[in-house]
């Protein structure tokens, strides 16, 4: 019962129709569906909340978990005095029969009574809100004297001290009117509904899961993030679906206790995951619209300086999320994790052998005898090895007390309840040491760190449930150019296939970013505006390829100096031109060069840095080492060249046989590139040459 596709909160009521007007002490719905939180819902009265309700189970498409905020079950023994079985169900049932409930008014004082006279002594429930008293209800706690034989509270409100007991029928906070028409609701949808389950009582798992929960157990996230005008019970269903949605509900469901005839409040138990999961998305700040700027007088910039001042320009722009760890593949981290405990938990066995406490051991050849029993991983010895002898131990079994040494089965032989084997032995030899890898609290991975399979493991074996990441960078791909087609259409003369946006899309995806396509936009500035607008709304980030230099069809260039921020940077690089960056709508854009091997090395140069620094990551550097160069080079000064290179079976990089940029070929060809700095360069065969593997950027 881990993940829904949607969850909805109800804040039920016991009380009458409260108007059209959305206002307290109403019935509140609370959804979050596929991870968007949508607009509560008012719901005036308990009939038109019973249709909505229905409705909603109708239609919804996937995993839907429903929470109520009235007690399912009441203190153990209680349900036996009312229907005459211990069966929920059967409970649930007498409600809806016994019940007379309309929007305006029902019959739950006079029901109260009816079931107070099942007990002996005058019975648990109290508080009359009618004018006129009523036999067997006393209208105060103290009017009665709690000489009935079922207990006050249910283990759950124990548990969780804020809850009130479920006898009080009336009053602020009270839920003893809403248990009467909840377990009376709850019977007919169970009844409408076969599939659902109603936890804890059912078994198993469904598309359905009802279960109890308690608004309060936000309250102070209630208290933090309720708007100045809002009303508490929405902010409450609000916040409680919210936290629900997010957290890893597994250990929730896990949680409960005493009597299972009482059910279980969902979230009692596992308050430090549901406070966490209802923290607020954060959005950091947008970018400021100047930073791209270069200072005046400024032409050719040299790469090194480029990657410098696009470093300082960047900050993250993606809200965080608090996400259960197992739905956090690939994340960014927004915030170190802690070590919950350490590893290993406790001294264990790091092979099957036998243990025992060194110092009593005397001197080799050791013949010891058996302690009775043995320790394995997840069934531990509970008793005391004695000095002088010895236990079997099993690897990742805790070391037992007496035991602080292990010798290896291989090194020993056994017989007639004895341990034979030859000296000397290390004291602590193949014992692991309790947090001799880490301690709690210990920081495990840094914030920025894009998680990795491996650290999975680490962030599981320390305990950590729930971890802070950054939200996926939504990188928006956009072509220009009359002449391109999309690869599965016919071209007709002039036209030629979009290379780019597949180069870019694979680029993103592969770099963990989510990849939005935009299309190929036509030469035409009203088309670019179209999709550059469309773009700005559900984008993070827009790169472009193709006019960004300043020609008569470069509309790229000229919508952004016109309707938006830009600057164009001339970097002094080969392949590339101009990059332009700059902002449409407060969204960056990176305009890329429409040839697609300059845009693919102008991509990896400085696009993959700056989108790993937009989602929260680190500034990324790609490895390279040093090579004998298989070519002979005259280089110019004034720029850096990236050639497309390979490693011979030698290990000397050899490039391909053309320099064109038009030559796509090339790229597929290549392991990686060979990076030759600013200055002027004679290379010959023999002299050293940075070599940049493609893996050193991702690839
Ligand atoms: P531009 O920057 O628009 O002047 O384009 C430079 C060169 O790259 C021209 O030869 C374009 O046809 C080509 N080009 C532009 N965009 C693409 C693309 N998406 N796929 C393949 N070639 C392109
Ligand atoms: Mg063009």
């Amino acid at each position: 019962m881990s993940r829904f596709d949607t969850v909805v909160v109800v804040d039920w009521s016991g009380g009458n129709d409260t108007g059209a007007k959305p206002r307290k002490d109403a019935i509140w719905a609370g959804i979050v569906r596929e991870g968007a939180e949508i607009d509560p819902v008012y719901l005036r009265n308990r009939k038109v909340a019973e249709d909505w309700l229905a409705n909603l189970i109708e239609t919804e498409q996937g995993r839907l978990l429903i929470g109520f905020d009235f007690p399912f079950g009441f203190p153990a023994g209680t349900a036996k005095r009312i229907c005459g079985s211990h069966d929920p169900r059967r409970l649930w049932a007498w409600f809806a029969e016994h019940l007379d409930d309309t929007p305006q008014s029902n019959n739950r004082y006079a029901l109260a009574a009816r079931i107070n006279a099942g007990f002996p002594g005058e019975g648990p429930f109290w508080f009359n809100g009618t004018k006129t008293p009523i036999d067997g209800l006393p209208h105060k706690k103290t009017d009665r004297s709690g000489a009935f034989d079922v207990p006050e509270r249910r283990a759950v409100e124990t548990r969780s001290p804020s809850t009130f007991a479920c006898w009080q029928m009336g009053g602020a906070g009270a839920v003893g009117s809403q248990a009467f028409t909840g377990m009376a609701l709850l019977s007919r949808l169970t009844a409408r509904f076969p599939a659902a389950k109603v936890w804890p009582f059912d078994p198993g798992d469904g598309p359905l899961v009802f279960a109890e929960i308690y608004p309060s157990l936000l309250k102070d996230a209630v208290r933090q993030q309720m708007a100045e005008d809002e009303i508490k019970d929405r902010a409450q269903v609000r916040i409680l679906a919210r936290a629900l949605a997010r957290m890893n509900l597994a250990p929730a469901f896990a949680a409960g206790g005493g009597n299972p005839e009482e059910g279980w409040i969902l979230g009692v138990g596992a308050e430090n995951a549901l406070q966490a999961a209802a923290r607020p998305t954060i959005a950091p700040p947008r970018l400021k619209q100047d930073c791209f700027a270069l200072p005046p007088g400024v032409d050719w910039v040299p790469v090194d300086e480029a990657l410098f001042r696009l470093k300082t320009a960047l900050s993250p722009v993606t809200a965080t999320d608090t996400l259960p760890v197992a739905d956090a593949n690939s994340r960014i981290l927004a915030r170190a994790p802690v070590a919950q405990r350490p590893n290993p938990p406790h001294a264990n066995a790091a092979v099957d052998g036998y243990g025992f406490a060194a110092a009593t051991i005397g001197k080799p050849p050791h013949v010891l005898p058996l302690a009775k029993g043995r320790a394995a991983a997840g069934a531990p010895f509970h008793g005391t090895v004695p000095p002088g002898a010895a236990l079997r131990i099993l690897t990742g079994a805790p070391v037992s007390a007496g035991v602080d040494t292990l010798v290896l089965d291989e090194d020993t032989t056994t017989a007639d309840g004895h341990v034979a084997f030859d000296g000397p032995v290390k004291p602590g030899a193949n014992v692991r040491k309790a947090g001799e890898d880490f301690g709690t609290s210990d920081p495990l991975l840094p914030a920025g760190h894009r998680l990795r399979p491996q650290d999975f493991a680490l962030l599981s074996a320390a305990g950590c449930a729930e971890i802070e990441v950054h939200r996926p960078l939504r990188v928006g791909i956009l072509s220009t150019g009359d002449e391109l087609i999309d690869p599965n259409t016919t071209a007709a003369a002039g036209q030629i296939f979009d290379a780019n946006r597949p180069m870019l899309l694979s680029l993103t995806r592969g770099w963990a970013h989510e990849a939005v396509d935009l299309g190929i936009a036509a030469d035409d500035a009203v088309d670019v505006t179209a999709r550059l607008n469309d773009a700005a709304e559900r984008c993070d980030v827009i790169l472009t390829s193709g006019g960004a230099s300043a020609g008569d069809e470069d509309h790229i260039s000229r919508l952004l100096r016109d309707h938006g921020q830009v600057t164009a940077w001339r970097i002094a690089l080969k392949p590339g031109r101009p990059l332009l960056l700059g902002f449409w709508k407060g969204t960056p854009v990176f305009g890329l060069p429409g040839n697609p091997v300059a845009a693919f090395v102008c991509s990896l140069i400085f696009v993959r840095p700056a989108l790993s620094r937009l989602c929260g990551g680190a500034w990324t550097t790609p490895t390279g080492h040093l090579v004998p160069a298989a070519f002979r080079k005259s280089k110019k000064p004034g720029r850096r060249e990236y050639l497309r290179a390979r490693l011979t079976e030698g290990g000397e990089a050899e490039v391909f046989r053309s320099e064109g940029s038009g030559r796509i070929s090339g790229l597929s060809w290549a392991m990686g590139l060979v990076e030759i700095e600013d200055g002027a360069r004679e290379i010959e065969p023999g002299d050293p040459v940075r070599f940049l593997p493609f893996s050193g950027f991702g690839l």
